[in-house]
């Protein structure tokens, strides 16, 4: 599952905007379990709820196809708590840890690591500092863009420091974080998984900004850029839509005027 801080209002936004969204399974997952532990319906209801919501979303569904899916769902609906987080926090004490790491790079993942591990840890408690992310989403989220051998051996340099842990499985679930501090005082609270390697760098005073918008922590290219790239096109195509509309209307005004003269 990918990560969703406050997977209740997910759910509700899903629901009524009848979208499945980019991965389906997790969508109608989380639907299920909202109806179930949300609304409050019993696991035949949940069925037939999940059922209808799948029709709204693509009325061209065949429906059979998916029965095995939604009965599956519908019974494990109430096995895993639906997250409602505003965020994790990272202490003083952590940050220190991760400030000895050499170079940015290797920080921006301890830190990332170290969000994710919390994360988890919120979302299913006896969890225990696992990272249940895959390393690609990881490394999306710390904004590394690097070879698959310079991760391995950022992640390796981690190990050989005692900051993380491998595990013996083969799936994604391989990597124990084990520096997590909690009683020491929090410094910063991370309240969007995007672009957590950013956020780190910016808290350590380098040039980004959050978008006005949509709140994505980014780059600062110049002192007045306010939007994220894909917000600033929306703004664009906003902006030149008002643009024209408003000549539109000024063209008009003139046309009365002209007619009441
Ligand atoms: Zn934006």
């Amino acid at each position: 599952m990918s990560i969703v801080l406050n997977e209740r209002e997910w759910a509700e936004n899903a629901i009524a905007s009848r979208q499945l969204g980019r991965s389906p399974m997790e969508t109608l997952n989380r639907v299920a379990r909202y109806y179930y532990q949300c609304e409050g319906y019993r696991r035949k209801e949940v069925k037939q709820k999940v059922a209808d919501f799948l029709l709204q979303c693509d009325p061209g569904v065949i429906l059979v196809k998916w029965e095995g899916t939604i009965d599956r769902l519908a019974r494990t609906a109430g096995k895993y708590k639906l997250i409602e987080l505003d965020g994790v926090d990272v202490t003083e004490e952590e940050l220190r840890i991760i400030a000895s790491l050499d170079g940015k790079q290797a920080q921006r993942l301890a830190f990332t690591l170290l969000c994710v591990a919390k994360y988890w840890n919120e979302a299913q408690p006896n969890d225990n500092g696992w990272v249940n992310t895959s390393d690609k989403d990881v490394m999306n989220m710390a904004n590394i863009k690097t070879s698959v051998r310079r991760q391995s051996m950022l992640l390796h340099e981690m190990k050989k420091a005692g900051l993380i842990r491998f595990s013996k499985r083969v799936d994604s679930l391989n990597i124990q974080v084990k520096f997590i501090k909690p009683d020491s005082p929090v410094k910063i609270h991370i309240e969007d998984f995007r672009n957590i390697g950013n956020q780190y760098l910016m808290y350590c005073g380098e040039p980004f900004i959050k978008c006005d918008l949509c709140g994505l922590t980014i780059k600062k290219k110049n002192n007045r850029q306010k939007y994220c790239p894909d917000c600033a096109a929306e703004m664009y195509i906003r902006k030149s839509v008002e643009s024209v509309m408003g000549n539109r209307g000024g063209q008009r005004r003139q046309a009365d005027k002209t007619a009441a003269v």
